[in-house]
């Protein structure tokens, strides 16, 4: 299987390129076209096996140069944040065209970062559940354009007792939302957040 298959914008081939990826793992040969169809996906997936760029190639894809959030991305660490942060600008430098990513967790300058959001939106935002809760509920991040919102790490989400923080983001976005849930176990306390969200999932275990 190749990237070609994926029928992703030239930009994007010329970014895999640069980083060197020569084909799809596993996890982005399946999941990937099921993504690009607007299918809602729970993926059972470990770290290691591709899942960022996973979700993020689909992602890119369908960003416009429209200034508001389009796409959502929460996990549960700073550091897995950071990971998808740093995954993803190297895709937007390829970009003909400003991709501006949000990269909002705790333990940074909030007051910036609402000043930042006065004058404009990202496309993209990537972040951990209370800062970017922190953020809408400042009224400073507006997510209420997004079409697509990612559930990272939901077992260590939940763990961690940040469920209910991404519970309210997603009910600050359209109902009609793609939601993609990315999580190494699917315990069944996670079982009322699915059904609540989750519309004819595609649950890929890889
Ligand atoms: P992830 O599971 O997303 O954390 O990715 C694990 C590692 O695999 C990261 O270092 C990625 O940069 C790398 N990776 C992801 N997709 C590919 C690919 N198609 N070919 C080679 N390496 C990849």
């Amino acid at each position: 299987e190749n990237f070609k298959a994926f029928n992703l914008q030239p930009y994007l081939m010329t970014a895999l390129q640069k980083i060197g990826f020569a084909k799809p793992t596993a996890v982005q040969a399946k999941l990937i076209p099921t993504i690009a169809a607007g299918k809602d996906v729970v993926g059972q997936s470990q770290t290691g096996s591709g899942k960022t760029h996973t979700f993020l190639l689909p992602i890119f894809n369908q960003l416009t140069s429209e200034n508001q959030v389009q796409a959502v991305i929460t996990t549960p660490s700073r550091e897995l944040a950071y990971q998808i942060h740093t995954a993803a600008e190297q895709l937007a430098a390829e970009a003909p065209f400003e991709i501006r990513i949000g990269n909002y967790v705790g333990g940074t300058d909030k007051q910036r970062q609402v000043n930042k959001l006065h004058h404009y939106q990202p496309q993209l935002v990537i972040g951990t559940p209370g800062r970017v809760l922190d953020l809408i509920q400042s009224q400073a991040l507006d997510v209420h354009t997004t079409r697509q919102f990612v559930v990272d790490e939901a077992d260590m989400t939940l763990d961690l007792g940040f469920l209910d923080q991404v519970d309210k983001i997603a009910g600050r976005m359209p109902k009609n939302l793609q939601m993609m849930v990315f999580s190494a176990t699917i315990p069944q306390r996670l079982d009322p957040f699915l059904r609540k969200y989750m519309n004819h999932p595609v649950i890929e275990e890889i």
